[in-house]
Formats: structure tokens, C-alpha cells, sequence
């Protein structure tokens, strides 16, 4: 565990929590995020902006570079919401096929579950 930087962009103050050190390289597409909203700017009382360990953050006087980081955030939380969707589609086309395909073939239980679960998948992916 390390800490973790939330900020409020408005009011440009952070706040510190713990979060997991490789956060950021195995979960990237939480940069950006409120989580569940329960890290809360200490003046504004408004939910704060996870930007994980690594990132760094200009002085609370420093307001082009607050402005820059806003941007930069908001630039990798659209590349990954669009990357995951893509992957989503993706792997929501990969289930039709193979249940498609599965459904042609002579049943069992194995099939039978097989498909469940595809379609468990295929509706979690859909939500
Ligand atoms: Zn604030």
C-alpha cells in the first residue's frame, strides 16, 4: 500500500489516501474517477478525482498547471472509456459466436452450462 492523490479540481486541492502502489499500471482506467464517491474535497464537499501515486500536483497557486492536469485526466479517462468499450464489443461478439456455434452441437450438460455462462457474461457486458 502507498497513498494516492484525490483532487478537487475547482478548488485544486488534493486529499491522500491509501490506495494500491501499482494502481494506476494494472487498473489504468480508474485515473480520473470518483470512485464511489466518497473521498470528498475538504472545501467544496464535492466528490474528488482519483489520480492514483505517481501523478504529480502543482501547487494549489500554480493554475495553468491545475487546468493542464484537469485536461490531462480527462484526455486518459476518455482513451480508456473508449478502449474498454471497444473491448467489450469485442468480446461481446466473441459470446455470440461461440454460443451460436455451441448450440448446433449435440447437447449435454457441459454445453448446457457452457452457454450459461456465456450468457451470464453476455448480459453483464450489456449492462
Ligand atoms: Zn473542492
Amino acid at each position: 500500500m502507498t497513498n494516492g492523490n484525490w483532487a478537487c479540481f475547482n478548488c485544486r486541492i488534493t486529499v491522500r489516501r491509501p490506495t494500491w502502489r501499482q494502481v494506476a499500471y494494472f487498473r489504468p482506467w480508474v485515473i480520473g474517477s470518483k470512485g464511489d464517491g466518497q473521498v470528498k474535497c475538504p472545501e467544496c464537499k464535492e466528490a474528488c478525482n482519483f489520480l492514483g501515486p505517481k501523478i504529480a500536483v502543482p501547487p494549489k497557486r500554480d493554475k495553468a498547471g491545475w487546468e493542464k492536469l484537469r485536461s490531462l485526466v480527462i484526455e486518459a479517462k476518455l482513451y480508456w472509456h473508449d478502449r474498454v468499450r471497444r473491448q467489450n464489443a469485442e468480446r461481446k461478439h466473441q459470446i455470440e459466436r461461440q454460443i451460436q456455434e455451441l448450440i448446433h452441437r449435440p447437447e449435454n450438460e457441459g454445453r448446457k452450462r457452457f452457454i450459461e455462462s456465456l450468457r451470464n457474461e453476455l448480459e453483464e457486458l450489456t449492462q
